[in-house]
Order: structure tokens, then sequence, then C-alpha cells
């Protein structure tokens, strides 16, 4: 190359591109916008598991969270990079056993109005499964983000499912004299407890256990209660290897981990709530078993481990999340 040819090149590479090119040659690429559906699958041994994103619901966790101060609930936000009010994640998860497809709670169906639309069904589809195809619903406690999914336009979503409560849960909503001792300001969640399970009940598809009970084979239902009184966890095995599907053990990871005795308003009983926290987090450090929760940032799935405290000893009452690592599998 000569030395002009040189020179020219060199004025024609840093010349302004507006002037160098003809304008709207390259419109530039619309934004998007639109996310990739809202499932992700691992396997725990034989056991296929999808984590299905029904909403993200943005709550006041400074107002809710009890057995604290506001001031320290916003603290805690602040140093994990988390706004309030809060987004927080509503999962439910899908358990394909080879014998049996048995959906882990139902999201909320659109109950929380237009600002939180539900996207559990898209999802599932999403994913490769049809409704139809559920033949089992594990209920882990009835508040409407776990139970809103069972019925859609008054019918069954889930037609061939039979779900599955523990007896305390289901004595506690379905029951007419606790609605009656209940004042009449706060009996929305026994009506909708009865919009959504009424349907199943008639049918002879709405079975409790109580307390530790084998439902099938790999699946254990244990008792959690607290958050509601039939809260409950499942515990999922093949192969050696173990979940336990957590519900509502804990709603708010930048505070709880750290913290476990804060607890939140939605509890019924909060010392008990924090109790079953306590012990169910000591166990899955300790074991070091997957962990799915229903309102960690999606999918809600990974371990936990004790807290290193700055002396390098592990702190015993708090400890970290670890997310499962993304994989787009084989
Ligand atoms: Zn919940």
């Amino acid at each position: 190359m000569s030395l002009r040819s040189l020179s020219l090149a060199l004025a024609f590479a840093t010349a302004p591109l507006s002037l160098s090119l003809p304008h709207a040659a390259h419109a530039a690429a619309p934004q998007v916008k639109t996310q990739a559906p809202g499932y992700y699958r691992l396997m725990l041994g034989d056991f296929e598991i999808t984590a299905l994103n029904d909403t993200v619901l943005t709550l006041p966790m400074d107002k809710l969270m009890t057995n604290t101060t506001p001031a320290k609930v916003a603290a805690a936000l602040a140093r994990n990079h988390q706004p309030s009010p809060t987004p927080t994640s509503v999962n439910a998860f899908l358990i394909n056993t080879g014998a049996q497809l048995i959906l882990v709670d139902t999201g909320l169906n659109g109950l929380a109005g237009p600002q939180a639309p539900s996207h559990l069904l898209a999802n599932l589809k999403a994913a490769g499964y049809t409704p139809e195809q559920v033949d089992t619903v594990l209920i882990t406690h009835m508040h409407s983000d776990h139970i809103g999914g069972l019925m859609t336009d008054g019918h069954p979503t889930f037609p061939n499912a039979t779900v599955y409560v523990d007896a305390a849960e289901k004595g506690h909503w379905l029951n007419p004299e606790a609605e009656a001792k209940t004042p009449a300001d706060k009996r929305g969640g026994f009506t909708t407890a009865h919009k959504l399970l009424d349907a199943y009940a008639a049918a002879g598809k709405l079975k409790t256990f109580d307390g530790v009970t084998s439902l099938f084979p790999g699946v254990t239902a244990l008792p959690a209660h607290g958050h509601t009184p039939g809260h409950s966890a499942y515990a999922v095995e093949s192969k050696g290897q173990k979940m336990l599907f957590w519900g509502d053990l804990m709603h708010v990871a930048a505070v709880q981990f750290d913290t476990p005795a804060t607890t939140i308003q939605f509890d019924s009983d909060s010392p008990a709530a924090y109790e079953a926290r306590a012990k169910i987090f000591a166990e899955a450090a300790k074991d070091g078993y997957w962990v799915a929760a229903a309102h960690i940032s999606f999918p809600g799935i990974g371990h936990i481990r004790p807290k290193d405290a700055t002396d390098g000893k592990a702190d015993p009452k708090s400890y970290v999340w670890e997310p499962v690592q993304f994989s787009l599998g084989e």
C-alpha cells in the first residue's frame, strides 16, 4: 500500500460515521423487551425437575417483615442491592418421575391483579407439558400464590390431578368453625380456599396426609408448620440425590438467610415459622442437598451453606444462598 492510499484509508477510518455512511443505511435494531419462557430444568437422579415461574410480585418487605425493624430490613436490602419495594418471584415446580407428573404449588393465576400477570400455564406449555398430563399436585400451603392456579374460569386447571395437602392445612382453611372464629374482614383466605379446592374435594380428588408421610416412591411430605397451620415441605429423592421443596419456609433471601429469626406478617404463627426455618436451614446446610423455594429469585433452586464469619469460622445461625449454575444441559 502506497503512503497516499494508507493516509486515505486512515482518514476514512477516523472520519465520523455520519459522514462516511448514508443515513438510514443501517437502522438501529429495535429493542425486543420480551424474555425467554420462565422455565428451568435439571435432572435429580432419574427425576426431571422443571422450575416454572408464575410471576414476580413487588412487595414492601420493610413494612411486611416482623421481629425486626423497617430500618434493619431496608439496610439488608440495600446491602444486597435489592430495591424496596422488592421484586419477589413466585415459583412452582414440576417433577417428572417417569411414572408421575407432579406439580408442587400452582401460582396465583392472576389473583394479584394486572400488575402481576400469571405465566405458569404458558411456561408449563413452553416446557413441553400440558395441564392434562399433571396427575398429582402437592400443595405446600393454601395461600393464594400457591393454590391460585388450581382453577381456571371455574373449572379445574388440572382435570386429571389429585391434590395433596397436610390435614392441618385443610382442617384450618376448609373448616367452618375456624372461619366463624375469624373476624369477618379477615375471612378472604377461607373464601379463596373454597373457590379453588371445593371442586377437587367434590370429585374425591383432595387427599390429606398427617405428619411425615411417604406419598410416592421418592416423594415424602414433611411438616414445617408455622407459616400456616399445615405448611409442608416435600422431599424428593432419586439415586441418592435429594431436593427439598420449601414452599414459604422463607420469603426474602436478602434478609432471612443472614437473619433467619426475621419473620413476616403473612405467618399465622411466627415463632413456629422461625423454628421450622432454623431447623431446616441447619439441616440443608449440613446435608448439602438441593433446595427449591417458592419466593427466591427464579428458578429458586440452589444450595445453602453456613455464612463464614470474619474470623473464618462458620456462623451457625446465618447462611448464604448459592444459586444453581445456569446450564443449557446436554
Ligand atoms: Zn407464598
